[in-house]
Formats: C-alpha cells, sequence, structure tokens
C-alpha cells in the first residue's frame, strides 16, 4: 500500500487549511477532493467573518480573493403583504479591518488550494475517497479509485453530511432533522448597479437577511449577500419541514417565488442567472456533535459539525477554517510524539477550545430548540410590518399620539402570553 504522513478527505476549507498547515511544517500530506477543482462542489451563501480568523495563519489572508466587505447590514422581514427592514450601515463594519467579506468558494477554494500547493501539499482533484481503511478501531487511510493509501493520521473533512465517516460508524448517520437545505443562485449585474441599489460607495458590500414569507411558514430564512459583480440569492429551510411539504411543494419553488416577491423584484431586475446550486447545512447544534477524533483520525469542518445559524448570523466556513487549523496541529503534535492513538489525538480539542469554535457552538447551543417555533417565521413579520403601518397611517382616527398608537399597536400584536414565552425562549439566542 502507498503510504503517506498524512491523508486529507476534502478540499474544502476545512481539508485545505489543515493540509496548508501540516505542508507548510513539512508533513507530506495529500488531499483527495471528489470536485474537478477545490470548491466544484461547494455551496455557501457567501459571508465569510474574518475577524476570529485573523490570528490562524496571518501571512495567508492579505491577498485572499474577497468579493467585497460587507459595509451595510439588513435583516428585513416579510409579511402580510409587506416588508419592514432594520438596516445599519456603519464605518465599523469595514473601515480597516472589516468585520466580514462577501466571497465565492469557486474562487476562495482554488486559491487556498493553490496556497497548500505551494507549501508542498499533493491536492488531488477529481478523487473521491471511497472507503476508510480500517484496522480495528484504528482508521489506517482510505480506498480510492481503486487504489489504497495509508496514512499516520487521516483528517476527514468532507463536510456536512459526512458519508464517509458515518458509513465507517465514526459518526451518526445524519437526520433531516438536524439539517437545512439551501437553494442558491448567483445572478449577475454590472458593480456600478450594485453599488447604485444598496447605496454602497465603491468596491462595498451588502448583506441581506430575510425572514418570514420566503419560507412559508417554515423555519429559514432568504439571503442576498453583493459580489464585485454578481449577488447572491438563496433561501434556507429545514430539511424534515420541507420533506413533509414535499407533495404540495417542489423546493426550488421557494426561490423562484421569493424572486418573484414585489420587494426582491427591483433588487434582481436586468440581472443574467450564472450558477445555481443547493446543498445541505447542519443546524443540530453543539449537542449533536460527533467526538471529532478517534485512533488515527480527526473530523473537521462541518464534518464534525461546526456550523450555526443563529437568526442574524450564518456560520460554518470560518469554524471550517479554524477547525482545519486546530485538526493541522493536533495532527502535528501526534507526529511529534510519535504517537496517532485516541489518546495523543485527544489534544485536538483542546485546541478547538483554544479557538472561538466551540465559544460559538456553545454560545449557540439554544438556538436549534429556539428556531423551531414556527410564530418567529409566520406571524411575526407580518405584526411588525402591521404595527409600523399605524405610525404611517393618516385616516380619519389617526388623531392618536404617537404613544397611544404604539401601545394600541403592541397590545394587539405583541402582549400576548405566546409573545412573552417566545421572547423568553429567545433569550439564549
Ligand atoms: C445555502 C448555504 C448558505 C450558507 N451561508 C454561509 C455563510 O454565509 N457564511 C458561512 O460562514 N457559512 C455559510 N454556510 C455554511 C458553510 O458554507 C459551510 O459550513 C462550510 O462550507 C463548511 O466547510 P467544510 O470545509 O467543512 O466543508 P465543504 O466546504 O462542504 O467541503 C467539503 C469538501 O469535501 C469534498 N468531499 C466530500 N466527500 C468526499 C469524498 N468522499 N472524497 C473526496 N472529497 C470529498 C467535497 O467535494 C468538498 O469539496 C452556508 C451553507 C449553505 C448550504
Amino acid at each position: 500500500m502507498e503510504k503517506v504522513e498524512c491523508i486529507v478527505v476534502g478540499g474544502g476549507l476545512a481539508g485545505l487549511v489543515a493540509a496548508y498547515g501540516l505542508a507548510r511544517e513539512g508533513v507530506e500530506v495529500m488531499v483527495l477532493e471528489r470536485g474537478n477543482y477545490a470548491g466544484a462542489k461547494n455551496v455557501t451563501g457567501g459571508r465569510l467573518y474574518m475577524r476570529p480568523l485573523r490570528r490562524i495563519y496571518p501571512e495567508l489572508w492579505d491577498d485572499m480573493p474577497f468579493e467585497r466587505p460587507v459595509a451595510r447590514e439588513l435583516i428585513t422581514m416579510l409579511g402580510d403583504g409587506a416588508a419592514t427592514t432594520v438596516e445599519l450601515a456603519s464605518e465599523r463594519l469595514s473601515g480597516p479591518s472589516p468585520q466580514s467579506y462577501t466571497i465565492q468558494r469557486a474562487k476562495l477554494d482554488q486559491w487556498l488550494a493553490d496556497k497548500a500547493t505551494a507549501a508542498g501539499a499533493m491536492v488531488v482533484t477529481d478523487m473521491k475517497a471511497d472507503e476508510l481503511l480500517r484496522d480495528g478501531e484504528r482508521v489506517i487511510g482510505v480506498r480510492a479509485g481503486g487504489d489504497e493509501v495509508g496514512a499516520e493520521v487521516t483528517i476527514i473533512a468532507e463536510g456536512v453530511l459526512g458519508l464517509l465517516s458515518g458509513g465507517a460508524g465514526l459518526r451518526e448517520q445524519p437526520r433531516a432533522a438536524d439539517h437545512a437545505v439551501g437553494f442558491k443562485e448567483i445572478i449577475e449585474l454590472p458593480p456600478g448597479v450594485i453599488e447604485d441599489r444598496w447605496r454602497l460607495n465603491e468596491g462595498e458590500g451588502a448583506a441581506q437577511l430575510f425572514m418570514g414569507d420566503v419560507t412559508r411558514g417554515m423555519t429559514g430564512g432568504g439571503f442576498l449577500y453583493t459580489n464585485r459583480a454578481s449577488i447572491a440569492l438563496g433561501v434556507v429551510v429545514s430539511m424534515e419541514q420541507m420533506r413533509t411539504r414535499s407533495d404540495e411543494l417542489e423546493s426550488w419553488e421557494l426561490l423562484d417565488a421569493f424572486k418573484e416577491a414585489a420587494q426582491i423584484k427591483p433588487l434582481v431586475r436586468g440581472g443574467e442567472l450564472a450558477e445555481y446550486s443547493a446543498h445541505a447545512v447542519f443546524e443540530g447544534g453543539i449537542d449533536k456533535l460527533p467526538r471529532s477524533y478517534g485512533a488515527g483520525y480527526l473530523l473537521a469542518g462541518e464534518a464534525a459539525g461546526f456550523a450555526l445559524n443563529a437568526l442574524v448570523t450564518v456560520r460554518g466556513m470560518d469554524l471550517a477554517i479554524a477547525s482545519g487549523w486546530a485538526a493541522a496541529r493536533a495532527a502535528l503534535a501526534a507526529r511529534a510524539a510519535g504517537d496517532s492513538s485516541a489518546a495523543a489525538l485527544a489534544v485536538y480539542e483542546r485546541f478547538l477550545r483554544e479557538t472561538f469554535v466551540m465559544r460559538a457552538m456553545e454560545a449557540g447551543r439554544g438556538v436549534p430548540r429556539a428556531i423551531e417555533n414556527r410564530r418567529l417565521f409566520s406571524e411575526y413579520p407580518g405584526a411588525v410590518a402591521r404595527l409600523l403601518e399605524g405610525f404611517f397611517a393618516v385616516d380619519d382616527e389617526s388623531s392618536a399620539t404617537l404613544v397611544r398608537t404604539s401601545l394600541r399597536g403592541a397590545r394587539r400584536e405583541f402582549l400576548k402570553i405566546d409573545t412573552l414565552k417566545d421572547l423568553w425562549s429567545l433569550r439564549k439566542v
């Protein structure tokens, strides 16, 4: 059997960062990626939170192929025929060290693959790992394309569904209830049109999240990110709820209807469809994480369950990068000790805790339960709009003061026992 020191399964963000971290220390590392180039099969909404990452391999990020720094944040609630938007434009969002950037995976992953290759990693594309090779409990390599390749440590960074690791019993098989499914289009628009539509200075970007009618009462939401010369528009919904509605609703209908909604149509007008994709995303939270290490292997990125949807922030890419970094450190420690047993690789958990990964997952502990509450997606967007419409109304009854109008509206829409319960349940989000 051919042997290398380390195999990485998956040339996504987690796998490529792990490979880069190992190769720059002189480790012989091979990445197996089933797509015909890194990023070919990878889908994201499109925003990477950078601030937590700057300390990880700082030499990497300066020439990263970002699209735009996000300078304007918008949250739009769609309901009862209305759209209510909360908008924040702040110099502190962008400035010299922007909080987040929009990105495109096809470009970003190839760029990272080039960095890993330049550091000495071997990135093999068009190569699916078919099976993990075992010696008892220990993972000793992979079978891919009819060949067997052995390794001291295999880093499994295969992404959300974890079919390889699940098949080998290293984690549970995926359940629809712990996942959402996202549909996304890339729509090309000239840069100037994007800047005018979202009122941006040249080169700046916007991130707009949507709740309410876009998911037809199901848990989830919509997103819109501005790239340099395109926008990424998509819908993410609970996989389980989508499945129970499959008789009456085709999944692609949600995105088509979203694009046609009166409030969205002007945003996409004149755009050319360039790409369509669909992908799962993990939403099980910290309580559903598998054990991320064992004899001869580590799980990194979304294969280890590191993804968070906390309503106003969707994160997975920064967690993938940081866990890839921690996996490389753990494999290096095992190499230095000449020991890749489960006990030696357990150091990975400590490295993960030292990053923001486990703190972020811990902070999101209450999210999966809170977002099960469908009222958040079906009732409140309309209620907020009705309350505000009271402020702007001019008719025969509009003689009430602003305070009376607010109180009357709040009593009608929000002073209900269910709302108070919902607020209480959201305190942990
Ligand atoms: C619609 C949607 C919107 C999202 N929006 C955001 C967002 O705005 N911001 C954010 O931070 N996160 C977002 N996420 C989550 C984020 O995209 C993921 O968490 C992140 O991409 C996970 O990275 P990864 O490296 O772990 O896995 P992936 O990027 O999925 O990479 C896994 C790689 O492994 C390869 N692979 C799988 N199996 C094999 C095999 N057997 N052999 C060889 N190769 C294999 C795949 O081809 C892929 O290249 C979103 C996700 C979705 C679906």
